[in-house]
């Protein structure tokens, strides 16, 4: 089959790889316009600091900074190391979920569901606010996934859906009574609206039984991630650390889960 050629195979990859670094700056723009009240999809690009419109040779992911070395062109203001990061770190995401994945209808997915949680992340990381909109997002890739699904035949898109809600009510309700009884305990907010929101959409996407995998992850990341990033110490940045498990669970979920009932007898 013509797919099986290792130069065409290395083409997509490339292209996949500059997709990726494009797209994690455009959602990085919009992590930004999010949090500062802006139209998301309207205006130019600006610097954040003078509001100088960007031209393309500003907009170049990863070496627009390199070569400006962290500066803006027009008003010399520090531009932040996390864009080019950002950059980065999208592209390394959406190749891995090529490489697992490759040409298939879960490739689309998933990197549609890794973008939203990339936005989130950066919101959260700003303003500890996991935006509706996201939420909103995800739900609306996973539906069209599963239509998408069904109409091509690609898989028993009832039983898939079926298995999304059921993974997604499973997921939500213990995880909202632990956060109340948590608020109750600690006499503050633990876990925000928007992780509950989360972790019910990483059931609809995963099942319960990769979600507990994923929780426990989240867990570990999320202290981990406080310790490193949390400019209030009260608050741990839970939505990165979800998102981060739910990067792994798409990668490495399912051998994780057999691996782990394996120890178990199961
Ligand atoms: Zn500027």
């Amino acid at each position: 089959m013509i797919l099986d050629s290792p130069y065409l195979f290395a083409y997509c990859t490339a292209l996949v790889a500059v997709l990726g670094l494009c797209m994690g700056s455009f959602l990085n723009c919009m992590a930004w316009r999010m949090t500062h009240g802006e139209s998301v999809l309207r205006g130019r690009s600006h610097c954040t600091s003078c509001g100088h419109a960007l031209g393309p040779l500003d907009l170049v992911p990863v070496l627009s900074w390199a070569f400006s070395r962290g500066k803006c062109r027009y008003c010399g203001e520090h531009v932040s190391w996390r864009y080019p990061a950002t950059e980065l770190l999208c592209a390394i995401v959406y190749v891995s979920i090529w490489l697992v994945y490759g040409f298939t209808i879960e490739t689309i997915e998933l990197i549609g569901f890794a973008s939203v949680l990339l936005v989130l992340s950066l919101t959260d990381l700003d303003t500890y606010i996991i935006p509706n909109a996201t939420i909103i997002a995800a739900i609306a890739i996973r539906a069209l996934y599963l239509v998408a699904t069904g109409l091509l035949g690609t898989g028993d898109a009832l039983t898939l859906a079926r298995d999304s809600l059921i993974g997604g009510v499973v997921i939500v309700i213990p995880v909202y009574v632990l956060s109340i009884v948590m608020d109750r305990v600690l006499g503050r907010n633990s876990l925000g609206g928007g992780d509950v929101k989360l972790l019910f959409v990483a059931g609809l996407y995963f099942g319960w039984v990769q979600c507990m995998f994923l929780i426990i992850v989240a867990c570990i990341l999320g202290l981990l991630l406080g310790a490193i990033v949390s400019r209030d110490s009260k608050y741990i940045p839970f939505g990165p650390a979800i998102a981060l498990a739910c990067w792994l669970c798409m990668l490495v979920g399912g051998q994780a889960v057999s691996w782990y009932l394996g120890l178990v007898g199961l």
